[in-house]
C-alpha cells in the first residue's frame, strides 16, 4: 500500500478555536510551547469539538476492498474511491500469512491472476460491463482512494484501528497514515495515540 497526506490544516487554526472559547486569544505564543500545552490539555480534558476545524486528506493506494470497506465505515469522513464500474482494478493484495504457504501454489498471486482475473477479462472480452464482471472480482482486489478525515474523528479511527484487534492491513494503514502525520501534530492532537495498539 501507498499513504501520502497531500493536505492538511496548520494547528494554529486549532488554537485560534480553542483560545476563542476562552478568550485568550492575546496569550498565544505562535504555536510556541505555551499553545502546544494548551491543545495537549484540551486533548485530555475532551473538549475536542475544536479538533474539528483541523483536517486531513490522505491519498490511499493499492488496499484491498476488505481494508477499504472497513475504513469506510467510519462515517465521520469523506471519501472519494476508485470505481469498479468504470475502471479495472489492476492487483490483489495476499495476506501475509497466505502469502508465506509457498507450497500451496494454489494461493500464490500468479495463480490467483488466472483463475479469477482471466474470468473477468473474458467476461469484459464478451461485452459484459465491468459494473457486472466486478461481481466476479475477490474482495482482495486493490483499490485507492481519497480521504478527508478531521482530527477528532482521526483520533478515533486510531483508537480502534491502531488496536490489536484490528485486522492486519486496516492496522497497517492506520500506521501509515499516523507516520505521515507532521510531527507537530503528532506530539499535540495525537500525542496520548500508542502506535504498538497496548
Ligand atoms: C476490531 C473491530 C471489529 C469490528 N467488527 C465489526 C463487525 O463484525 N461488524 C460490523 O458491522 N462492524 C464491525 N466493526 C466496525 C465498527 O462497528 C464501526 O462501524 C467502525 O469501527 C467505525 O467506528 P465509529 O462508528 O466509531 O466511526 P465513525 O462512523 O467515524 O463515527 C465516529 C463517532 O461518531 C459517533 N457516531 C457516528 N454515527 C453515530 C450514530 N449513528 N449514532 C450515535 N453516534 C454516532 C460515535 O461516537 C462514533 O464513535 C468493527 C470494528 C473494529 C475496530
Amino acid at each position: 500500500m501507498k499513504v501520502d497526506l497531500i493536505h492538511y490544516t496548520p494547528l494554529e487554526i486549532a488554537v485560534e478555536a480553542i483560545r476563542t472559547c476562552h478568550d485568550t486569544l492575546d496569550k498565544s505564543d505562535n504555536l510556541g510551547e505555551k499553545d502546544k500545552e494548551l491543545i495537549r490539555k484540551i486533548v485530555s480534558m475532551g473538549h475536542l469539538s475544536t479538533l474539528e476545524h483541523l483536517t486531513y486528506t490522505f491519498r490511499i493506494q493499492g488496499i484491498s476492498r476488505v481494508c477499504s470497506h472497513q475504513l469506510v465505515r467510519h462515517r465521520i469522513a469523506s471519501y472519494s474511491q476508485q470505481s469498479h464500474r468504470y475502471t479495472s482494478p489492476k492487483d490483489f493484495v495476499i495476506p501475509p500469512k497466505i502469502a508465506s504457504r509457498v507450497n500451496v501454489d494454489d494461493y500464490t498471486r500468479e495463480n490467483l491472476y488466472h483463475y479469477v482475473w482471466d474470468f473477468y477479462e473474458a467476461l469484459i472480452d464478451a461485452g459484459i460491463p465491468r459494473e457486472d464482471a466486478r461481481y466476479f472480482l475477490p474482495q482482495a482486489v486493490t483499490t485507492s482512494l481519497i480521504m478527508t478525515i478531521n482530527a477528532r474523528s482521526l483520533r478515533n479511527f486510531f483508537q480502534l484501528r491502531l488496536d490489536k484487534k484490528a485486522q492486519w492491513e486496516i492496522r497497517l494503514l492506520a500506521e501509515n497514515m499516523y507516520l505521515k502525520l507532521p510531527l507537530d501534530h503528532r506530539l499535540t492532537v495525537f500525542y496520548d495515540i500508542d502506535l504498538q495498539g497496548e
